[in-house]
């Protein structure tokens, strides 16, 4: 059904709408995060950035508007859910790790049971991720045996090992202590520099401003600013993001 390859697959948000009750959060979004770019999402608390976020996999569903994934649309009746979400990771504040299972368990659970991979083809393909987020030892650990940042990381490799063609994160370092944000952040800048596409919300600024190719400011469900990183941080053009930068930087 999709033709678009791996790394290029791009994300598109057109005219979202998204009430809760009678409450708009998010006002007629218009945003495309291209393939293989990094697109980081910034703005104030409450001011939708993870309900935008959570409506590319459709865990929100929009009011209005529709949400593509490279050619199909997500939010069209009658598409297939639970296969597109497969094509698209997420990867959460808090982790949401299985607490009883081993970090492999953990890697190898969705493989088998969404993707109908054998055992050992899961095995071999959790190593390899745990491996590459620098975890290889550590397999045989549950969660709670492991640093928050561990934690992260085995939530990246878990992410990873269902081949996602998109990578959302959602403040992926904000709950971890100040030590433990680098390795984090190391293993999401190596996965954009593959040419991964991702969509990150964050308030790393320095994250944003060095590895992503477009950050984009949301304030009070409306997006204000989309640019370069460059002319994003050093020529806001609305004086909302001005003054939000002034408070962040
Ligand atoms: P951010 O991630 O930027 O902090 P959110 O997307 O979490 O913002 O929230 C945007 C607004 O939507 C907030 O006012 C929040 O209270 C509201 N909201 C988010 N999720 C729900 C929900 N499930 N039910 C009702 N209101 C919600
Ligand atoms: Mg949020």
């Amino acid at each position: 059904m999709t033709t678009m390859t791996r790394a290029g697959t791009t994300v598109r948000f057109e005219h979202i709408d998204k009430s809760f009750g009678d409450h708009q959060v998010l006002h007629d979004i218009v945003l495309a995060a291209p393939g293989g770019a990094t697109t980081c999402v910034v703005g104030p608390s409450g001011s939708g950035k993870s309900t935008l976020l959570r409506c590319a996999n459709l865990l929100e569903v929009p009011s209005a508007g529709r949400v593509l994934i490279g050619e199909e649309a997500i939010t069209d009746p009658g598409a297939d859910v639970d296969r597109i979400r497969t094509r698209v990771g997420m990867v959460f504040q808090n982790f949401h790790l299985f607490p009883h299972h081993t970090v492999l368990h953990n890697v190898t659970l969705a493989q088998q049971k969404v993707l109908g991979r054998s055992r050992d083809e899961a095995v071999r393909i959790a190593r390899s991720h745990l491996a590459s987020v620098g975890l290889a030892r550590l397999e045989d650990r549950r969660p709670e045996q492991l640093s928050g940042g561990q934690q992260q990381r085995v939530a990246i490799a878990r992410a990873l090992a269902m081949d996602p063609e998109v990578m959302l994160f959602d403040e992926a370092t904000s709950a971890l202590d100040p030590e433990l944000v680098k390795g984090v952040l190391a293993v999401m800048r190596d996965l954009a520099g593959r040419g991964m596409t991702m969509i990150v919300v964050t308030h790393e600024m320095r994250f944003a401003r060095e590895v992503a190719q477009q950050v984009v400011f949301l304030d009070q469900g409306r997006l204000l600013e989309s640019a370069h990183p460059t002319e994003f941080f050093d020529s806001p053009r609305t004086d909302r993001l001005r003054s939000f930068l002034k408070q962040v930087l």
